[in-house]
């Protein structure tokens, strides 16, 4: 499928405008499905289009940027990619005899979104652990022990709760 040029300039969609200072965006898919897109010619054309749990336009999805996803999570099945989280950034491309902005899906899959809850005890960050993501350590470890902890605070939390004989010694 060929990409009008226009397209890429689709207010209605994400761009290269979308991207302010060049920073990455880190997207969340919700949906992944064909639709008819109207360019700003006022010509319709059938497009995959990405929508996004996050509050930004949906993407028009390119065949490059479907084959990423596909081999990033390694599923050609749109049902699979969604909740799946993508990084999306601006690539210089050859097109129309000249170079473009485009949005490309990036070759990685996004780190888990950087935690910025501390730990009541040692006052670090508390990152993922054991398949919990920070978020759900900390609500693990407030219910658990009534304070967010990091995974190395909940170990010891838990030995001190083990203790707990020993503890009322001290
Ligand atoms: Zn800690």
């Amino acid at each position: 499928m060929k990409t009008h040029w226009k397209k890429l300039t689709n207010p209605n969609y994400l761009g290269a405008y979308s991207i302010e200072d060049g920073k990455d965006l880190i997207l969340t898919i919700k949906s992944v499905r064909e639709e008819k897109v109207t360019g700003t010619d006022g010509k319709k054309d059938d497009c995959v289009v990405c929508y996004f749990y996050e509050n930004v336009k949906p993407m028009i999805l390119n065949s490059t940027n479907l084959k990423m996803i596909a081999k990033l999570y390694r599923t050609n099945f749109i049902e699979d990619w969604v909740g799946k989280r993508i990084q999306v950034g601006i690539e210089q491309v050859r097109a129309f005899g000249d170079i473009v902005d485009a949005l490309r899906v990036r070759k990685i899959i996004p780190k888990e979104k950087e935690s910025t809850i501390p730990c009541a005890d040692c006052g670090d960050t508390i990152q993922p652990s054991n398949g919990l993501t920070a978020e759900e350590l900390a609500a693990y470890t407030m219910k658990k022990y009534g304070r967010k902890l990091c995974a190395t605070c909940a170990t010891k939390a838990a030995q001190t709760v083990k203790d707990g004989d020993s503890h009322a010694d001290e």
